[in-house]
C-alpha cells in the first residue's frame, strides 16, 4: 500500500496529478506540448509573484541551485552566503565548487537570520551576490525573506539576491517582484505537489545583465532556456521531462482552483494544528514559535527518546516522517506538512505517532492529539 509521506519532500501527489502523468509522452516540439508548457509557466509566475521568466530544468532543487551559481557567478566573484542550516551550507558549498569567493554568515541551527546582521556584513564588504534560504527544511525555521530583502536593498541596489525557495514556494508567499529577488529557485516535489525531477528558477532583469552568453555549463545555460520561452510556441533547448511538466501543470491548476491565498491559509492552519498536537503529547518544538515554519515542523527528541526506533514504528503504521540531519541526527524528528496536505493526512500521521509512543512505553492519553487536531482545524 502507499505510505503517507509527511516528510520534507517528496510529498504526497494528488490522484489527479498522478493520472495526468500516466499517458504517452507528448512530443516536445509540438503545439500540444507548447500549450501545456506555457500554461505551467504562467501559473509558476503567479506562484513566484513575478513577471520574470521562470526557467524549467530537469533536476532536483540542488540542480537548480547549482544552475543558478553556474550562470550568475565566475571564479573569484564575492558572494555572501547566509546559512541557518543544512541547505544554507549546501548553497555555499556549491558556490565554492565553482571557485566563488564565499563569505559565510552562519547561525546556530534552529535560529533565523537577522536583517541587521546581513546589513552589517554588506557594509563591511562589497558582494556580487547573496545566497539565502527562505525555508530551512533541516531545522523547521523560516526566514523573514521580506524584511531581509528590504534591508539588503537599503544598502545595496545592485547585489544579486538569490533565494533558495525549494521548500517554500507554493506553500507561503515568496513575492519575487515585490521583494526584488533576482533569482529564486524551487522544485516540483514539495509544496508544488508533483514528483521530484523539476527545478524552477526565476531570473530578474538585473540578473540577466550579469549572465554571460557563454556560461561554464552548456546544459544549464539560462540564455538557451530563455530563448525557448520567447518562442511563439515555447519549448526547451533539450528534451524536457515531459511527463513531469504535464504533471506539474495539473498540480498548479489544482493550486489555482483552490486559490493561492487559501493554499497559504491551509498551510498555516495545518502547521498550527501540528504544533498543538505535538504539544498535547508533551513534545517541544525545535524552533522558536515566532519563526517556526508553516511547511515543516522540527520536534525536539525528549531525553532518552530513540528517534530511529520511533521513525520505524511510525513507518510500520504506513506513515513516513524523517529524523534530523548531521549534528541534529537523533536530536530531532521532522514532520513535513506542505503541498498536498489536509486534516485527514494529519490525523493519520498522529494516529501513527500515538501508536509508536504507546509502543515505546510513553504514558499518553490516547487520542489526545487527534482531539487537538479536530478542535484546532475547524
Ligand atoms: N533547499 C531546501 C530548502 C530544501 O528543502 C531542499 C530539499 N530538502 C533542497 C534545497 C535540495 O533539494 P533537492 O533535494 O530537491 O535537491
Amino acid at each position: 500500500a502507499n505510505k503517507l509521506l509527511m516528510t520534507p519532500g517528496p510529498t504526497m501527489v494528488p490522484e489527479r496529478v498522478l493520472k495526468a502523468m500516466a499517458r504517452q509522452p507528448i512530443h516536445h516540439r509540438t503545439r500540444d506540448f507548447g500549450e501545456i508548457f506555457n500554461s505551467m509557466n504562467v501559473k509558476l509566475q503567479e506562484i513566484f509573484g513575478t513577471k520574470n521568466y521562470v526557467l524549467t530544468f530537469p533536476a532536483s532543487g540542488t540542480g537548480g541551485m547549482e544552475a543558478a551559481v553556474a550562470n550568475l557567478f565566475r571564479p573569484s566573484d564575492k558572494v555572501l552566503a547566509v546559512s541557518i542550516g543544512v541547505f544554507g551550507d549546501r548553497f555555499a558549498q556549491i558556490a565554492k565548487r565553482f571557485g566563488v569567493d564565499v563569505d559565510m554568515l552562519s547561525y546556530e541551527w534552529g535560529r533565523s537570520a537577522s536583517p541587521e546582521d546581513v546589513v552589517a556584513r554588506l557594509k563591511e564588504r562589497k558582494y556580487k551576490g547573496i545566497l539565502i534560504t527562505h525555508n530551512e527544511t533541516s531545522t523547521g525555521v523560516i526566514n523573514d525573506i521580506k524584511s531581509i530583502c528590504k534591508s539588503i536593498r537599503e544598502v545595496d541596489s545592485d547585489i544579486l539576491i538569490v533565494v533558495d525557495a525549494v521548500s517554500s514556494a507554493g506553500g507561503v508567499p515568496v513575492d519575487v517582484d515585490a521583494n526584488d529577488i533576482d533569482v529564486m529557485i524551487t522544485a516540483s516535489q514539495k509544496a508544488l505537489m508533483t514528483p521530484p525531477g523539476l527545478a524552477f528558477i526565476s531570473v530578474s532583469e538585473r540578473a540577466w545583465k550579469s549572465i554571460e552568453t557563454d556560461p561554464v555549463s552548456y546544459y544549464w545555460d539560462f540564455n538557451a532556456a530563455k530563448k525557448g520561452l520567447q518562442k511563439s510556441i515555447p519549448d526547451t533547448p533539450y528534451t524536457p521531462a515531459i511527463s513531469l511538466i504535464v504533471a506539474q501543470n495539473e498540480a498548479l491548476s489544482m493550486i489555482m482552483e483552490e486559490g493561492l491565498e487559501n493554499v497559504f491559509l491551509r498551510h498555516q492552519k495545518i502547521a498550527a494544528a501540528t504544533q498543538a498536537a505535538l504539544n498535547s503529547l508533551g513534545f517541544e518544538l525545535f524552533a522558536d514559535k515566532s519563526d517556526s515554519s508553516p511547511l515543516i515542523t522540527a520536534v525536539k527528541a525528549p531525553d532518552g527518546f530513540d528517534v530511529s526506533r520511533f521513525l520505524s514504528l511510525v513507518d510500520r503504521q504506513g506513515v513516513v516522517l524523517t529524523g534530523g540531519q548531521q549534528h541534529l541526527k537523533g536530536k530531532i524528528f521532522r514532520i513535513g506538512h506542505m503541498g498536498y496536505i489536509n486534516k485527514e493526512f494529519l490525523l493519520r500521521a498522529f494516529e501513527a505517532i500515538e501508536m509508536a509512543m504507546v509502543e515505546m512505553g510513553f504514558n499518553i492519553e490516547k487520542g489526545i492529539s487527534l482531539k487537538t487536531i479536530d478542535e484546532t482545524l475547524v
